[in-house]
């Protein structure tokens, strides 16, 4: 089993400072390049799904807490509030409140729904146990959020929608889901007291899953505080469980928000809201792949993507050509030079490289390279462009397999 804390340092992905503090890691050059491919993607895909991004800050007057209904139901996980101007601003515990005004903030007609509405963002957790050098129990998070705003006809096809989206993601990240979870309320105050909004969202997401045809499992006690939701579970090397993705049914927020749209009626209608996150935090998503794949990531994950290799000095003017085509390309590329060692030396250090392209005397006098796959698979030389070109395709497809037999997809 992979521990992501000392993985993540000795790849030079992420850290923590007691200075900054616990529970606040920052991100090395090779983490951020990771932690952008997965973002990149993840919006790309959002956009692909009818989702319009937006952005709101991750302040918040407690007054909008108390209106979602976080401030009585989840203050315990809060920052205490910040004492500005004679107003009390808190630092937001997740982005729907935000979301839910944006949406108010305009009119809108039946033919606009469903409203698939996401954001990319900074949230807080006053994490009491914030494990110094990891990103699992982190106190500043950044989620892949979005809330779909649509009427009641609408819910059961965007949560099927959003647990499509998570099986691609899941697919290109190389990664597996331990178990789905039906996560239902638990005795105690923890929840808002509405039985009958409770067993309608309780029925619909019930419906989506047993449609769907996948297995899972109803767990008591694991519920937002404002509705049911279906939980991907993912498990680590010692098997513990986290939620890494989740699709959300609510009927608490758009009442609190007084939200409506105006019907084919001619009327104004309650929509319902739909939370879905297709990898949760980018915390926890890159703890996961980091644990996972113990480095070895996707190829269109890989900080590093290709490593040039000149035999020697006298190949260093072409290997130099072919790290800015690899930049114009926007491929990740880096040089280890001679200098650096055995030419086997230099492929052991570069283990975790998916593309390893060698330069003799002989590959560079017709303009070709070998190619050595991080799986220990070897290519017949090839020529540079040819290489480059089917290296862009596989990773700009999102594709799993590091090289494959099939035609270069163009
Ligand atoms: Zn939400």
């Amino acid at each position: 089993m992979h521990d992501h804390r000392r993985l993540g340092r000795d790849l030079g992905l992420f850290d923590t400072d007691p200075l900054i503090g616990a529970g606040l890691p920052y991100w090395q050059p090779d983490g951020a390049a990771v932690r952008h491919a997965l973002e990149e993607y993840i919006r790309d895909a959002e956009r692909r799904a009818g989702y319009r991004h937006v952005y709101s800050p991750v302040l918040g007057k407690r007054e909008l807490y108390e209106i979602s209904g976080h401030w009585s139901h989840y203050s315990d996980d809060m920052f205490p509030p910040m004492d500005v101007g004679g107003e009390q601003i808190v630092l937001r515990p997740s982005l729907c409140p935000h979301h839910a005004v944006i949406y108010r903030s305009r009119s809108h007609s039946y033919r606009e729904l469903p409203l698939r509405m996401a954001e990319l963002g900074g949230m807080y957790r006053a994490e009491l146990s914030g494990v110094l050098g990891g990103l699992n129990r982190v106190r500043s998070i950044h989620l892949n959020d979005a809330h779909i705003f649509c009427t009641l006809d609408q819910v059961a096809d965007e949560a099927r929608a959003a647990l499509e989206m998570i099986r691609r993601a899941y697919e290109a990240l190389g990664i597996r889901p331990a178990r789905l979870r039906l996560s239902l309320p638990g005795p105690g105050g923890k929840y808002v007291a509405d039985p009958g909004k409770w067993r309608r969202s309780t029925a619909l997401l019930t419906e989506v899953l047993d449609g769907c045809g996948l297995a899972y499992e109803a767990v008591e006690g694991e519920a937002a505080f404002y509705g049911p939701k279906i939980d991907v579970q993912v498990a680590d090397g010692a098997g513990r469980e986290s939620t890494l993705s989740t699709v959300q049914v609510d009927f608490h927020q758009p009442e609190r928000f007084g939200l409506h749209y105006i019907g084919a009626d001619g009327a104004k209608h309650r929509p319902v809201m739909v939370h879905r996150s297709v990898i949760g935090s980018v915390e926890r998503a890159v703890a996961h792949l980091v644990e996972e794949h113990g480095g070895a990531f996707p190829a269109w994950l890989a900080p590093t993507q290709l490593v040039v290799l000149p035999v020697s000095e006298a190949q260093r003017p072409e290997a130099e050509v072919i790290l800015r085509r690899c930049a114009e390309l926007g491929l990740r590329a880096e040089m280890a030079c001679p200098e650096h060692g055995s030419l086997g030396a230099r492929v052991r250090a570069a283990r975790l490289v998916p593309y390893q392209l060698v330069i003799g005397a002989k590959e560079a006098a017709d303009g070709r390279v070998a190619l050595r796959l991080r799986d220990g698979r070897r290519v017949d030389a090839l020529p540079v462009e040819e290489v480059l070109a089917r290296v862009r395709a596989l990773t700009g497809a999102h594709r799993a397999e590091l090289w494959g037999r099939e035609p270069v997809p163009s």
